[in-house]
């Protein structure tokens, strides 16, 4: 059941104190923007990135921003081996004993192509970017998440990932198993009244991603990650604790 929640959710100052959330991707679009307002409303942000030189900009914008310092974990999604996500474990465990909200966020467009003509290797990459090390994470996480008293675990999708469209391979395949790890995960603890599972799809939003799709496009018609930013606040923070097992859009702008 899809479900839509307004965009104009106004997110108290302190709506995320007290709480570790590790957002992938944080280092670029709308994952950037969730990190730098989640540590603006209190959050113990951990940031996941690639690029250490983006990662250590983040820091200084959210610090910039009155936010606490956040914890930077560098993985390249595409060639992370078990001893590194070992590693991000025990880093989160050893630094923050906790982990309140995971926002699965990180993707890679790959090539819009017809499926004929689809790189093997590239398909491999995206699958593995999008869907395999989502998995992995969430399932090297959970542990931490299940010691939280009210943890949010948020997995990103897009319209291409419950309705298949031409030339959107790969992504729109890997989008297809996202949403089914949520649904498999959500339905695995829907009992479970202290972990919370869903997901979103932001809709068209003005990033590097949605401009590598769509380059001709007038990027000014588009929502900005900014305007996304109080949406995720909401399903990563306390007021949306009874929302469970959900996907939902963001509203068009
Ligand atoms: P961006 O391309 O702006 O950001 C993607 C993020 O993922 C970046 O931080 C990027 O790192 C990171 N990333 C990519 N590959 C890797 C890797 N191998 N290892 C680690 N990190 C990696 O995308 P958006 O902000 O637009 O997208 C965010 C999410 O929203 C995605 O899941 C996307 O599928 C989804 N979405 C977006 C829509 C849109 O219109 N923008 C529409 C529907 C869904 P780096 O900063 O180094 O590039």
């Amino acid at each position: 059941m899809a479900v839509n929640i307004p965009l104009d959710y106004q997110p108290q100052p302190e709506l995320l104190a007290g709480r570790v959330i590790l957002i992938t991707g944080a280092t670029n679009g709308i994952g950037r923007a969730v990190a730098l307002a989640a540590a603006a409303h209190g959050a113990q942000v951990i940031a996941h990135g690639r690029d250490k030189r983006k990662l250590a900009q983040l820091h200084d914008d959210i610090v910039a921003v009155g936010g606490l310092a956040p914890g930077l974990v560098q993985l390249d999604l595409k060639t992370a081996q078990g001893d590194q996500y070992q590693g991000l474990i025990e880093q989160v465990e050893a630094n923050y004993g906790r982990l309140d909200g995971l926002l699965n966020n990180a993707s890679i467009l790959g090539e819009l192509t017809p499926l004929e003509h689809y790189d093997i290797g590239r398909w491999q990459e995206v699958i593995h970017v999008n869907l395999n090390s989502t998995f992995i994470l969430t399932r090297c996480l959970l542990p931490l998440l299940k010691q939280s008293d009210d943890a949010a675990l948020l997995f990103t999708t897009s319209t291409v990932g419950h309705q298949g469209r031409a030339y959107w391979g790969a992504y729109a395949v890997s989008k297809f198993g996202v949403e089914g790890l949520f649904q498999v995960l959500a339905h695995e603890y829907e009992d479970n009244p202290r972990l919370r599972i869903n997901c979103i799809n932001p809709g068209a939003t003005r990033t590097d991603m949605r401009q590598l799709a769509y380059p001709a496009e007038a990027a000014d018609s588009l929502k900005t990650p900014d305007d996304l930013a109080p949406l995720y606040l909401y399903l990563l923070g306390p007021d949306s604790k009874a929302v469970r097992g959900q996907l939902i859009t963001a509203p068009i702008r």
